[in-house]
């Protein structure tokens, strides 16, 4: 009876190991996929207040001369172009 015990018990454990081996491959992919997607989204998230920011603070410099703003040769500052007194020079009023 021991054996018949046994062989019932061993299948089981066996096929609960297996089931468990699968829900652990089922359970690694959902997480390794799910940590991924976390992580693309926190990134994300992360990511585009901070290039927002930066790039707030870098288009000053970065991009010096816009529509209606000018780069002064003499302060280097960005100023609007109504700032703007000497076109040909580029020189802001402050520095007239
Ligand atoms: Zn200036």
């Amino acid at each position: 009876m021991a054996t018949d015990y046994d062989a019932p018990r061993q299948s089981d454990e066996e096929m609960s190991e297996d089931s468990i081996e699968a829900l652990k491959t089922r359970r690694h992919d959902k997480n390794s996929g799910k940590v991924d997607e976390d992580e693309t989204e926190a990134a994300e998230s992360f990511e585009l207040p901070g290039a927002d920011l930066s790039h707030e603070e870098l288009a000053v410099e970065v991009k010096p001369r816009q529509e209606d703003e000018f780069t002064c040769m003499r302060c280097f500052l960005v100023h609007h172009r109504s700032q703007l007194v000497d076109e040909k020079n580029l020189i802001c009023a402050d520095c007239a």
